[in-house]
């Protein structure tokens, strides 16, 4: 996947908007030149997804079409991650997808929002991204999430069925009446595990202070946060 969202300009104006109730998906017109006949091309990028309003919008998010470029010089097709604020204000939640930490003028939204109930994330890559917005629709709690994807992988190689390093995936699948499903895939094969929220709840209930995430700065919750944890705990970080 070709990343070159250096070429892309500042996202600082979007972030004021958020202040105000209601939030319009937003989009521009930008040059970029293709990094392969490298010829330029006018692409549409967008700094607002508005989830509630623009189901279309959420859909190709989902997808990953809205990062899904094709050039009309050699036709070549490729994927480019820019920073992107997406509001979902039904299932309250606000993402910023972006390697950077939010801008200040996205964290001043914080408490405004917090105090709104919304849970507000960062996302690293288009695929956390795309998990993030299942899991967070689905009603459950990321932090839970990311506890089920850890048990699961450890559950996977404590019985034998594949090592840590043929592991490709660890993925949320869904939650349907109390029950999350996650599936550890390796290159030629696919295990799903099916966790009661009830035991993901008392796993956390035992030391609560260890998975407490706030809306602060806009927190990473990733399979790389959650293995965090343990090495803090266990003192070998
Ligand atoms: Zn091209």
């Amino acid at each position: 996947m070709k990343k070159l969202y250096t070429s892309l300009p500042e996202h600082d104006r979007i972030c004021v908007k958020l202040k105000g109730v209601t939030v319009m998906s937003n989009s521009r017109i930008v040059k970029y030149t293709c990094p392969y006949c490298k010829r330029g091309f006018d692409v549409e990028i967008w700094d607002t997804v508005t989830a509630s309003s623009d189901p279309d919008l959420r859909d190709r998010c989902v997808s990953g079409d809205v990062f899904r470029l094709s050039c009309p010089h050699c036709k070549e097709e490729f994927m480019v991650q820019y920073p992107l604020v997406y509001i979902d204000e039904d299932h309250k939640f606000v993402l910023w997808l972006s390697e950077q930490e939010a801008p200040v003028s996205l964290k001043q939204t914080t408490k405004p929002l917090t105090e709104r109930g919304y849970v507000l994330r960062r996302c690293a890559s288009l695929k956390e991204f795309c998990e993030k917005i299942q899991i967070l629709e689905d009603g459950v709690s990321d932090v839970m999430a990311e506890l089920a994807k850890f048990d699961s992988f450890i559950e996977f190689t404590d019985n034998g069925k594949g090592t840590a390093e043929e592991i490709t995936a660890v993925e949320y699948q869904r939650t349907e009446n109390g029950i999350m499903k996650i599936t550890v895939r390796c290159a030629d094969k696919g295990m799903s595990f099916l966790i009661p929220l009830t035991m993901l709840e008392e796993e956390i209930a035992q030391n609560p202070e260890l998975y407490e995430v706030g809306n602060d700065i806009f927190p990473l919750i990733n399979s790389e946060w959650i293995m965090s944890l343990y090495q803090e705990a266990d003192g070998t970080a």
